[in-house]
């Protein structure tokens, strides 16, 4: 079969496509492959669903993955003698898997890969086969080139380079049939903050501005039906779609809504879900943003249906909608965990790209706005 997209990587894309995987471990030489998933998935049965049979599997991943998982998964590839990886889950298997594929050819430490400390040109296409299937529509890890991961030193920092991008996607709106519903409005919303955020970045791509737009009205649209009717593989497809769409166009760079969620993400006490902090922040930045780009919130609100004014209104509506929450402190988040969270957000990477100038000022007025 092949592939339906070539931008990225090959994506292969509907329901049932899953069958494709032995054949594409075959295609690019995977005969000894390990499987990195997690405890959840291994309890629903999922890694049975897979067509082949790996050779050895790593499940042992937190929900924000950690440096130390990674080691551990390293030495699970070594000790089985693995060829390449498969990767099955969210965004924490995927993006575990990424730096475990990493560090096969590159010496560590972990850290100095980070883009944040000038680790991108150390990463080099030297890497093993690393194929990938999303059961959550939302993080679009499959197809980017980034991987988040706490470091030992407890920053949650972000690895990117285009030798990073899985070798191939294997994209089945099946996988993710029957998702919980906080689960799937959270992911969900993640992926509409990767459109909305790339969209606003002010980098020039308008093939990427294309696609996140056609990725956000997709997502509007589905979302609220995919958290609803949770069995329908229609809004289920939609959804993937749309994730895949938010991380194929997120190569522009994302803005202040991940600032913030990528150094809250890494709080051990409490843990944080990834998608549901980028929903509690996503209206307060379209609202520091609305400034600095009129236009896209423009084009935006047209995408959805509803006037400029109304955007940021129109997402804090969605989470209602969605069950989502609305503060920050509904997730038990308190004055006191903002230490140093401000401070963190200016110099995370997606800071660069948010389409208005930050200050630190900026960074804790936001925050204190969503608490
Ligand atoms: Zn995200």
């Amino acid at each position: 079969m092949p592939p339906t997209i070539s931008y990225l990587t090959d994506i292969y894309f509907g329901p049932g496509v899953i069958c494709e995987l032995g054949n594409l471990c075959e295609a690019h030489n995977v005969a000894r492959p390990l499987l990195v998933t997690d405890r959840g998935l291994v309890d629903l049965g999922m890694p049975g669903r897979l067509p082949c049979e790996p050779t050895a599997m790593f499940a042992e991943i937190p929900t924000n993955p950690t440096e130390e998982s990674v080691l551990a998964g390293l030495a699970a590839y070594r000790e089985n003698n693995c060829d390449g990886i498969i990767a099955l889950g969210g965004g924490s298997p995927i993006d575990c898997a990424k730096c475990i594929a990493l560090l096969t050819t590159h010496p560590e430490p972990l850290e100095q890969y980070a883009l944040i400390r000038g680790g991108r040109s150390l990463i080099t296409a030297d890497i093993p086969p690393l194929i990938a299937v999303p059961t959550t529509a939302g993080t679009g890890s499959e197809v980017g080139r980034a991987t988040l991961i706490t470091v030992a030193a407890g920053a949650k920092l972000g690895l990117i380079s285009p030798h990073l991008i899985p070798t191939a996607a294997v994209c089945d709106p099946q996988l993710t049939l029957g998702m919980p519903a906080p689960l799937t409005a959270a992911t969900g919303v993640d992926a509409i903050s990767h459109c909305v955020e790339t969209f606003c970045s002010p980098m020039f791509n308008p093939v990427a501005d294309a696609i996140a737009l056609d990725g956000l009205g997709r997502a509007w649209k589905n979302l609220p039906a995919a958290v609803k009717a949770p069995n329908d593989i229609t809004y289920r497809s939609e959804m993937m779609m749309a994730s895949t769409q938010g991380a194929l166009a997120f190569q522009k760079g994302l803005g202040l809504i991940h600032s913030l969620s990528h150094p809250l993400g890494a709080l051990t006490e409490p843990r944080l879900h990834h998608g549901t902090l980028n929903a509690v922040f996503l209206p307060h930045v379209i609202r520091f943003n609305a400034s600095a780009c009129p236009g896209k919130i423009k084009a935006m609100g047209q995408a959805m249906g509803v006037g400029a004014e109304a955007v940021a209104e129109a997402f804090a509506e969605l989470n209602t909608t969605l069950g989502l929450p609305a503060r920050l402190s509904e997730l038990g988040v308190t004055t006191a965990h903002l230490a140093g969270i401000a401070e963190a957000a200016l110099a995370d990477h997606s800071t660069p790209c948010n389409p208005r100038a930050l200050e630190l000022d900026d960074c804790q007025a936001v925050l204190d706005a969503a608490l």
